[in-house]
């Protein structure tokens, strides 16, 4: 690992490790642990009825994991002293780790996990011992009680998921920000493990047999985590992580609404690789599928962030471009095919040899409208005819369709239709 990252990994378990030993000896030690110890059967159970769960779901690299074994430590650190709350965290995630995370992720990375917990932890402990009420309850009496849980479980969120976005912009290739934060949904289902943890410590002070009864809403709850990343999913070419051709019309169905509100014209381009299956055949279908997630991220690198690209199927993808009159709707169109034409792929060849793929290229149908009442299928089939019209012509062009005009008047641009 380079150094940067390194570093900031061991500081933050060197700082966790200190944190815990502090509270430890400072904080108070001598009780809570018997809560602990339930707290930690109750996690137990979490662990053991989410296993199935938990292998359906999927790690993204690149973004932080939402973590719901939190509910059981945050109860913790409301119920007993920073300390044996520390400790539960650790148990927690130890047990965590051999019984669902062994098989499917470096435990380096739990360990890093856990302390970005221990300091989320010990931040949250920070923010409940300023008040000077002893027990939850007392606390939780009205509604100071209750801006103080949500201060704590709000610090716990912001320094754990801080932390771990934190190694993230170091360790991945995108830089900026967005990227790795969690989605909204995922953010929602990590506050909500946060509240279960407060409903859990109120109801275990009170009446600790009816804790069982919430080991329902918890798992409820954890099936939920497998929702954002089926709908992901479900708009998603898995081949090329590109949007799909469902996932990529109702975006363009969006957009092109929202040009025409705005008076802006847009084009649709349809681009099909030229005898692509001569590729397959060449290489195999593994490295034409390379190829493929290749040509996707080309096409993706080349068009502005928000036009929309997908794969519409086989060695098609479609892309919209937003305001955008038919000349530089053409213009793109033929950077796209400069663009993939550019890419070189050391493929494998026979007998461990390398192979070099290269010297694509593709034809594209480029279908301009002007802004009115137009819908994606009458645009997608404007561009599969130019497209058809461009493989007839011989392939490795751009047409472009005459523009669809506004009802009245002339076409938005001055530029004169291609014909
Ligand atoms: P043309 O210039 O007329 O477009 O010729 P072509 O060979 O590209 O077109 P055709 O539509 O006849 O064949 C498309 C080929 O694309 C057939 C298939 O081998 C290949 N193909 C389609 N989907 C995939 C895929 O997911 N992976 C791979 N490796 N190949 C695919
Ligand atoms: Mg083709
Ligand atoms: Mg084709």
């Amino acid at each position: 690992m380079p150094l940067r990252p390194l570093a900031y990994i061991l500081t933050v378990e060197l700082a966790a490790v200190l944190v815990m030993a502090a509270f430890l000896v400072v904080g108070g030690s001598d009780r809570g642990w018997g809560v602990v110890g339930l707290l930690f059967l109750g996690a137990v159970v979490h662990a053991e009825a989410a296993r199935h769960i938990e292998r359906v779901r999927v790690s993204r690299p690149d973004r932080a994991f939402i973590d719901l074994k939190s509910m059981w430590t945050f109860a913790g650190l409301l119920l007993v002293p920073a300390g044996p709350a520390l400790v539960l965290v650790c148990a927690t995630f130890a047990y965590w780790w051999l019984r669902n995370g062994r098989h499917h992720s470096a435990l380096y990375k739990w360990v890093f996990s856990c302390a970005t917990v221990v300091l989320g932890t010990s931040a949250a402990g920070l923010v409940l011992s300023g008040f000077e009420l002893d027990t939850l309850l007392e606390r939780a009496a009205g509604p100071a009680g209750l801006a103080l849980i949500a201060a704590a479980a709000c610090v716990r969120w912001v320094v754990n998921h801080g932390l771990i976005v934190g190694v993230l912009l170091l360790t991945t290739r995108d830089r900026s920000l967005r990227a790795h934060l969690a989605s909204p949904a995922d953010t929602l289902l990590g506050l909500g493990a946060l509240a279960l943890g407060a409903a859990l410590a109120v109801l275990a002070a009170a009446s600790p047999w009816l804790v069982p009864i919430l080991l329902v809403p918890v798992i409820t709850l954890h099936r939920g985590v497998l929702l954002d990343q089926f709908r992901q999913a479900a708009r998603t070419d898995p081949k090329t992580g590109l949007a799909n051709g469902a996932a990529w019309a109702e975006v363009a169905g969006k957009e092109i609404a929202r040009a025409g509100r705005l008076g802006l014209g847009l084009a649709v381009l349809m681009v099909d690789l030229d005898e692509f299956k001569a590729v397959n055949d060449a290489h195999g279908h593994l490295v034409g599928d390379e190829v493929l997630r290749a040509v996707a991220a080309a096409l993706s690198a080349e068009v502005r962030a928000y036009d929309a690209v997908g794969r519409f199927g086989g060695e098609e993808f479609v892309v919209l471009l937003s305001g955008v009159d038919p000349g530089a709707a053409t213009l793109a169109a033929e950077r796209l095919r400069a663009r993939i034409g550019s890419i070189d792929l050391a493929v494998p060849g026979p007998h461990g040899s390398t192979a070099r793929v290269r010297g694509l290229t593709a034809s594209i149908g480029c279908a301009p409208c002007a802004p009115r009442d137009i819908t994606v299928d009458e645009l997608l089939a404007a561009a599969d005819a130019a497209l058809y019209r461009a493989k007839r012509a011989g392939r490795d062009r751009t047409i472009t369709a005459a523009p669809t005009r506004p009802d009245v008047g002339t076409p938005i641009s001055g530029t004169p239709p291609t014909p």
